[in-house]
């Protein structure tokens, strides 16, 4: 059923003589996709953003494996900007908000006045309570997480090479994915043919396609959110590039040196329920939780936060109360309104922030001409998730039903879409050489490795560990 959106006071106008200013935290794809959508509004954009480019987060994990370079997925947002004129970008990370004051304060003590905000602030790894864990298992969120996963994954090779103690050895080649979502089912593919195809014949003491790389999911399949057929398929190419998947196998603690995994039966002993995993590179790619900036706008304003640490919305996106704050991306608990359709929520993926973005900008424009403002509607095109050469699976919408393919159909497929939406950034054709180079001799270009910290003979044990 559509909503009738509720009649609420309009935000304080700025003077008819003033161009309203449009505030946007975050310049992902949600705050990317508004501030292009107000391009030839008559309203002065702000962008503010921790960090001074917008990231293609979908192809991080090709950073964290060495596939690609940053450049790559990464451009500067000034750069992206510098031909919409009414967009200011500046470099800055949000601390607080008074809506009251129609303000935010940034960490450096400096205050950005607004007379509308969006929100844009996107997610952060969750940990499901045990933020000690972040230390040992990384996640991959940001360029600076995969550039970390990436030392800590080649520097185990690296180490492997010295160990002469073979479990010691074994726990250096031993890496752990947990989590079996499209990012933990495409690193752990990933790692894989590292390990088997780019790696062998580079070391002497030791075969790299013996290392041991383990996927550990609590649930019951692998891509849970694809349909359970497609979640077998992807389970069976996993397998095939060597991956050991383990499902229904719940991580209860972690340390520098391995997990604890509790699942119904375990290898070679079907009556234990609880056993350890010893590792020196685990990767988190488990849980997800919303920027603090969530929270920080529920206690000002009011807005119900839901356990993920999103923020509920109204049909159109705002804040209940507060017209002239919208939040949208990841940090929106937001449904999405179609005619004739019960309201369903909106999924945490680009395609949301992006639809999210463009009309909550829409919904700025229509206050400012007096029209009611329009609830959210999500278009969903289905889901893609790649494990590895010639190995995919895609789920499409279509009008006509969907459509589901796996293998090297669906890992073209995939190729392609990413490529087509790498729009703005270091011209395509590089990126699809790299893979091309990547694709026909195994090669990963992206190895360098800066910074090494070597462990010093008389410092203590602690600090004598690999990297
Ligand atoms: C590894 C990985 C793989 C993914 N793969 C896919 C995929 O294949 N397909 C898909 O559809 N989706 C994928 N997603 C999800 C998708 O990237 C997100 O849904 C999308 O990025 C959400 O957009 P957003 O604008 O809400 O947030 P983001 O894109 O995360 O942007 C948030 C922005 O806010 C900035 N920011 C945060 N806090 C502050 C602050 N306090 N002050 C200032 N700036 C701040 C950040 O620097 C960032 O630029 C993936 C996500 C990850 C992490």
């Amino acid at each position: 059923m559509m909503p009738r959106m509720k009649e609420s006071p309009p935000p304080s106008a700025p003077p008819a003589t003033q161009r309203a200013r449009v505030l946007i935290v975050g310049c992902g794809f949600g705050g990317l996709e508004a501030a292009r959508a107000l391009r030839h509004a008559p309203v002065d954009v702000t962008l503010v953003d921790r960090n001074n480019h917008h990231l293609f987060q979908p192809l991080l994990y090709q950073v964290a494996t060495a596939g690609l370079a940053a450049p790559s997925i990464a451009a500067p947002i000034r750069h992206l900007f510098r031909r919409q004129a009414n967009a200011t970008v500046l470099l800055g990370e949000v601390v607080g908000v008074d809506p009251a004051a129609h303000a935010l304060s940034l960490a450096d003590g400096s205050q950005l006045r607004y007379d509308y905000l969006i929100v844009a602030a996107g997610a952060t790894h969750g940990y499901f309570g045990h933020d000690e864990w972040a230390e040992h298992a990384p996640g991959l969120k940001t360029l600076d997480d995969a550039f970390a996963i990436r030392r800590r994954v080649l520097l185990a090779f690296e180490a492997a090479e010295k160990e002469t103690d073979p479990a010691a050895r074994a726990a250096l080649l031993t890496f752990v994915v947990i989590g079996a979502g499209p990012t933990g089912v495409e690193m752990a593919g990933t790692l894989a043919e590292i390990a088997r195809r780019t790696l062998p014949g580079e070391f002497r003491n030791f075969d790299p396609a013996s290392a041991h790389v383990l996927l550990v999911e609590g649930g019951p399949r692998v891509l849970q959110a694809f349909p359970e057929a497609l979640s077998t398929r992807a389970c069976e190419q996993l397998e095939r590039l060597g991956v050991d998947v383990r499902t229904g196998a719940r991580v209860t603690a972690i340390d520098a040196h391995g997990l604890q995994v509790e699942s119904a039966s375990s290898p070679g002993n079907a009556s234990a329920s609880s056993y350890r995993i010893n590792s020196n590179c685990m990767i988190w790619a488990a849980g997800v939780s919303a920027s603090p900036l969530g929270r920080l706008l529920g206690q000002a304003t009011g807005a119900q936060i839901d356990r993920a640490g999103r923020v509920a919305v109204e049909p159109d996106l705002s804040l209940p109360g507060h017209p002239e704050i919208s939040v949208i991306g990841d940090l929106a608990a937001a449904r999405s309104y179609a005619p004739g359709r019960e309201p369903q929520p909106v999924p945490g993926v680009s395609p949301g922030a992006k639809q999210m973005g463009r009309t909550a900008a829409a919904n700025i424009l229509r206050r400012l001409k007096g029209s009611p403002a329009l609830p959210f509607r999500y278009i969903d095109y289905g889901n893609l998730a790649t494990i590895g050469r010639h190995a995919a699976v895609v789920d499409l919408t279509s009008p006509l039903g969907p459509i589901r393919f796996s293998g090297t159909l669906a890992w073209l497929f995939w190729l392609f879409a990413h490529i087509w939406f790498l729009i703005g950034f270091r011209n395509r054709v590089a990126v699809l050489a790299d893979w091309a180079t990547a694709y026909f001799r195994y090669h990963r270009p992206a190895r360098i490795v800066t910074g090494v910290r070597h462990p010093q003979a008389d410092a203590p044990p602690a600090e004598r560990e690999a990297d």
